[in-house]
């Protein structure tokens, strides 16, 4: 790697994917075209601009058609789709006409045309009444960015002129742009939007890749070919690192490496304490390119399959077909280990298409999850059916979102009782005895904890929810994330409810929050007494070598010390002593830098 003047530029945003990577910058799409007005003077020099225009209006055609047969030989239907809609835009008479109308007409270079011609149509769709096709403005949006690129010849990606791998960098990246993509050539990805859920996010944590989103300005400060360090688990970008940072890196690599192979040493072996008490590791999901990782790193099921990934990007709902045959990859692929499937936690900072989202000034505390559930029952019943016939191909449990009262069970328990009957009376078959559980992430249901306890199977503590609606922090606005604490003593004694009150009422409780994954807090949920923990397929092994080397006894010793602490901070100073003097080489980020949750 050569070194240029080293300026160490760092940027923070995201860690969506965790890891280190170290490599040259391949710079997708910078988000913004940069256009400017000038005239032509002759009749020659119109001809000419139009000529160019028509020929980039052919390459981009090309450009899509290539995109869909390659999302046709890989059988992505949806996507497949998507691009029609864009080849359409392409075909539209306006779009073209126009924009040589006005080149002609005002005798000026066709960016600059097309631009106006774009806005226009926009105004068109934006004054539409019907949200679906007031959605298509997005698309317009992509197809106008792709006619300008060729235009203006700004230079097109092509990573088959790389030989070495690289680390992408890009305002965002749709689906349709990674499909352009090799990904055997992708070490990392940087993007200036985004968050946990964004596509890129997903995307890099079932590739394995390390990834950092919402960094804002990555792409207007990185020049292809610029030295990149990502480090995915920290949150960081260093664009043209000096050697001496570099090679810190490289270090900080190495030693993940090191670790990630001695913890896969663990994936045989029993989650067990010392003394005997078993903890189950399951892994959460999104998407099902993630299984191959969930099997990788032992997972004994999944603890939390988020479903609403099935409605985004998508402008009706789906067929209870096309959730079962997605259930029934999962639930064969995890078989016998359990897949627990979320009914759809829509809302709230879950993106959604515009077509079938409501606009709301809270979002986080308006008509979320549940709540759109139970206010659009055909579309719940209709996952509710496709979750059930799922479960006659193996072990399935069924977990709803968000629920804050009573009233919400009783309703769930008619609809289940309606879906259910429905499928007796057409000998459709299912498991009878589907174990049904409940989110705990409304301080509502952790106060209420022993009356929903009467009515499921097991809770599933949402630490992500439950402590922002606990502490009052918006869980994605960056303003507040400083008081974004799970060690919060509020935190901590509602967590030690919510498990003492189940255990009471002789039900199981999974944590499958981030919470659950993050080794630190192992030991205080240890000695509360949980049964299943739930996370990132990575985050697995690390947490079983913690558990099969703390015993029960300690672990609720340390309990009953934290819990006379008042302050988030003191309870992680005194977990990163125990830990980081217990496993000095489990915890590396302890080392370089505190930990940021
Ligand atoms: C949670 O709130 O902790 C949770 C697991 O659900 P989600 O992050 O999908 O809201
Ligand atoms: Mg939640």
């Amino acid at each position: 790697m050569a070194f240029k003047s080293a300026v160490n530029v760092k940027l923070n945003g995201v860690g969506v994917s965790p890891g280190i990577a170290l490599g040259k910058a391949f710079v997708v799409d910078r988000g913004v075209v940069e256009i400017s007005l000038y005239s032509l003077g002759t009749e020659q020099d119109i001809e000419k601009e139009i000529a160019m225009f028509l020929k980039a209006i052919e390459s981009t055609r090309n450009q899509l058609q290539e995109t869909k047969k390659k999302f046709q030989e890989k059988g992505h239907k949806e996507a497949n789709f998507i691009i029609g809609a864009y080849l359409m835009i392409l075909e539209d008479k306006i779009l073209v006409d126009e924009t040589v109308k006005h080149i002609r007409r005002e005798k000026i270079n066709a960016p600059w045309a097309l631009k106006n011609t774009l806005k226009n149509l926009q105004k068109v769709f934006s004054d539409i009444d019907d949200e679906y096709l007031r959605e298509r403005k997005n698309d317009i949006d992509y197809v106008g960015k792709r006619i300008l690129w060729n235009l203006m010849k700004t230079e097109q990606p092509d990573m088959k002129k790389m030989q070495e791998k690289v680390i992408i960098v890009a305002s965002d990246l749709s689906p349709t742009d990674t499909a352009h993509l090799d990904l055997n050539k992708v070490l990392g990805f940087v993007t200036n939007i985004g968050g946990q859920t964004s596509h890129t996010a997903i995307m890099a944590k079932a590739l394995e890749i390390p990834a950092v989103v919402g960094l804002q300005t990555v792409t207007e400060c990185t020049e292809n070919g610029d030295d990149l360090v990502v480090d995915g688990t920290a949150g960081t970008v260093i664009i043209n690192p000096s050697k001496k940072v570099f090679n810190e890196y490289i270090a900080i690599r190495k030693k993940y490496h090191t670790l990630e192979k001695e913890l896969l040493k663990y994936k045989p072996l029993p989650t067990k304490t010392p003394d005997g008490i078993e903890v189950k590791l399951l892994a959460n999901i999104e998407i099902t390119e993630e299984l191959p990782s969930v099997i990788h790193h032992g997972a004994e099921g999944i603890g939390l399959y988020r479903t609403e990934f099935l409605y985004t990007g998508r402008s009706e709902f789906p067929s209870e077909d096309d959730h079962f045959h997605i259930y029934r990859k999962v639930v064969e692929t995890i078989a016998p280990n359990p897949t627990t499937i979320r009914t759809f936690d829509l809302g709230g900072d879950k993106f959604l298409s515009e077509t079938l989202s409501t606009k709301e000034m809270n979002p986080a505390l308006g008509l979320r999850a549940i709540r759109f559930c139970l206010r659009e029952i055909e579309v719940f019943k209709t996952q509710i059916r496709a979750i059930l016939r799922a479960s006659a191909l193996g072990k399935v449990r069924i977990l709803f979102p968000m629920i804050s009262n009573m009233e919400e069970m009783y309703q769930i328990d008619e609809i289940m009782e309606e879906v259910k009957n429905d499928l007796r009376t057409s000998g459709v078959p299912f498991d009878e005895s589907i174990e049904t559980g409940i989110m705990i992430e409304t301080p509502s249901a952790a106060v209420i904890a022993d009356l929903l306890a009467k009515k499921v199977n097991f809770f599933s503590i949402g630490t992500n929810d439950l402590i922002q609606y606990l502490l009052a922090i918006d869980r994605i606005n960056e303003h507040v994330s400083y008081l974004y604490k799970p060690l919060h003593p509020a935190v901590l004694r509602m967590i030690k409810h919510i498990i003492d009150t189940a255990h009471a009422a002789h039900i199981k409780v999974n944590m499958c929050g981030e919470m659950a994954g993050e080794g630190l807090f192992t030991p205080i949920l240890l000695g509360f007494g949980i049964d299943e923990l739930s996370m990132n397929a990575l985050s697995i092994l690390k947490v079983k070598k913690i558990i099969r080397s703390f015993s029960y006894h300690d672990a609720q010793d340390l309990v009953n010390q934290i819990l006379a602490f008042e302050t988030a901070k003191e309870v992680e100073k005194f977990l990163i002593n125990v830990l980081s003097s217990r496993y000095p080489k489990l915890f590396p980020e302890l080392q370089e830098n505190p930990v940021h949750h």
